[in-house]
């Protein structure tokens, strides 16, 4: 059995706490390796040489800092093949998808060679007689990230790529499901300049979470994962005094007017539903037609496209839509709150229960499903499934369908699929949800813009990559210079207007 291993100083190192998790192949359902779970003992180890990497680091001007984001994106590209099927057997995905995972990460880090330019500070010239004012956007030190299973290459490349352009150090917990990516991520940075100890793996479950959030020399927090979590990480590393951002669940709707083209929204639904078996963050898992007439067409248009989805283990190819569950627990989760929404009275148009899969009878695999009927009180609606469900709310009229959205708790994502401008336009701007989709079924903004949800989807201020990130991952220091001829004459006792 493969025993994986912490990345600390620069060097694999293994875990020294007794405690593991097991690490699965969810097409098959066996422990392909056990990850180790550091004890707080092993984090304040990490933050310790974090701490002493991370000067000579921020005094390395920003060019150099960035050639290393250079470097390791062509390194990225060199080493796709071996990181995208890393990714799927330890996540489950098909392997086109694992690269886009890679992809939408090394889109933020060629984002991130723009880092002299995006830290070039304020400079007035002349604020008074004598007097010069600048800000300088200045690293925080040590910073730390806590990330999800379901984009192991792409949200750790979200934190640390701008966290490292900045100049400060960082330290990685990533998920413990899908551990091995992020370790070959840490050892491509150095590969590609990047000094021992600045940035650094440390996995682990709880404990080690907690050892990072209660530490005085962490300054900041980066979460991605569950609503319950990111609340708890948000509200202790908020009253620990550190800096927090916390990004949480979904549950995202589309709405369907009456004049779009059916086949087109039929089809968003299909890859937005079921793609990633719906393991992701914008997924699409509520489909909102307006009028019964659009839904009858909808559903008509949705069933023959859902049968002929193909399952299978990322070992198949290009021929599989989707994988397998992440784990057992993710699939039994899944399934019970299929069996919820039979219970209270939704209709499932198709049923992938029985899903099974000669040769993978062990693996985490779930059927395509797909609910009508769905009203607002049942659990299939409120919850986050994260699986291949899509609960279909139909809705009298537009102003019912927008309600919908705007009353559910999450925020992250949105679509409409309309013909109409002006509807799209009057839904772009009152829905109070963070990404917005018009005939587009899942909005994730490029790595120039932000990327964040609102309401219980997020806790915190700035939103992920593009120009917030680079706020997140500094700090403003405004200095007022004055060089007078008459310095000699006295001081001054007031606190003085310029003039
Ligand atoms: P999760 O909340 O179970 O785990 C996320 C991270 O938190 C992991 O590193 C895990 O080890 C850690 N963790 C788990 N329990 C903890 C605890 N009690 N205390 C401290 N740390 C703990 O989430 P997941 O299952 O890995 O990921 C799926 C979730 O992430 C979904 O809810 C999905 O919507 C969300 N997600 C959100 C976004 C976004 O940008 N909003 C993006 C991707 C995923």
């Amino acid at each position: 059995m493969q025993e994986l291993t912490h990345y600390i100083g620069g060097e694999h190192v293994k875990g020294t706490s007794g405690r593991f998790a097991d690490v699965y192949n969810p097409a098959t359902g066996e422990v392909q390796a056990k990850v180790p779970l550091a004890s707080t003992d092993e984090i304040a180890k990490a933050i310790e040489i974090a701490a002493k990497a991370q000067p000579a680091w921020a005094a390395t001007n920003p060019q150099r800092r960035a050639r290393v984001m250079m470097a390791f994106v062509g390194l990225l590209n060199r080493d796709m093949d071996k990181l995208a099927e890393a990714l799927s057997r330890e996540h489950g995905k098909t392997i086109p998808d694992a690269k886009g995972d890679v992809q939408r990460g090394l889109e933020v880090v060629e984002y991130c060679i723009g880092a002299p330019e995006l830290l070039k500070g304020e400079y007035t010239d002349s604020a008074g007689p004598g007097i010069d004012m600048y800000s300088m956007k200045q690293p925080l030190g040590v910073t730390a990230g806590i990330t999800p299973f379901n984009f192991p290459a792409m949200i750790p490349m979200w934190m640390f790529a701008p966290a490292l352009a900045c100049g400060n150090a960082f330290i990685l917990k990533p998920s413990e499901r899908d551990p091995s990516v992020p370790l070959m991520l840490a050892e491509l940075m150095e590969e590609a300049g990047l000094p021992k100890g600045v940035l650094q793996v440390v996995n682990g479950d709880k404990e080690a979470v907690d050892a990072l959030l209660h530490h005085p020399v962490v300054q900041s927090i980066g979460f991605v994962g569950s609503t319950p979590i990111a609340e708890y990480i948000y509200g202790t590393g908020c009253a620990n005094g550190k800096r927090v951002q916390c990004f949480g669940g979904a549950k995202n709707h589309m709405i369907i007017m009456p004049d779009a083209d059916m086949d087109q929204a039929a089809d968003a639904l299909i890859g937005a539903g079921y793609g990633a078996a719906g393991e992701r963050c914008m997924a699409i898992s509520v489909a909102v037609p307006v009028g019964h007439e659009t839904a009858d067409r909808l559903i008509e248009k949705l069933v023959p496209r859902i049968e002929k989805l193909k399952v299978g283990p990322y070992t198949a190819g290009n021929d599989v839509d989707y994988g397998p569950v992440v784990t057992a627990a993710a699939k039994q989760n899944i399934l019970g709150l299929i069996q919820s929404g039979v219970d209270q009275g939704a209709k499932l148009v198709v049923d992938g229960r029985d899903f099974s899969l000669q040769g993978y009878e062990n693996g985490f695999f779930v059927g395509p499903h797909l609910f009508d009927h769905v009203t607002p009180d049942m659990d299939i609606y409120k919850k986050e499934i994260f699986g291949p469900v899509l609960s279909t709310v139909r809705a009298g009229s537009y102003e019912e369908a927008i309600k919908l959205a705007m009353d559910h708790e999450y925020g992250n994502g949105t679509a409409i699929f309309t013909r109409d401008g002006d509807a799209a336009r009057d839904f772009a701007n009152r829905i109070n949800i963070g990404m917005v989709g018009i005939n587009v079924p899942i909005p994730v903004p490029l790595a120039y813009h932000t990327f964040g949800g609102w309401k219980k989807s997020v806790f915190g201020d700035l939103n992920q990559h593009g120009p917030d990130a680079f706020k997140f991952y500094t700090r403003t220091k405004t200095v007022t210079s004055r060089w007078p001829s008459g310095i000699k004459e006295g001081g001054e006792f007031n606190f003085k207007a310029m003039d």
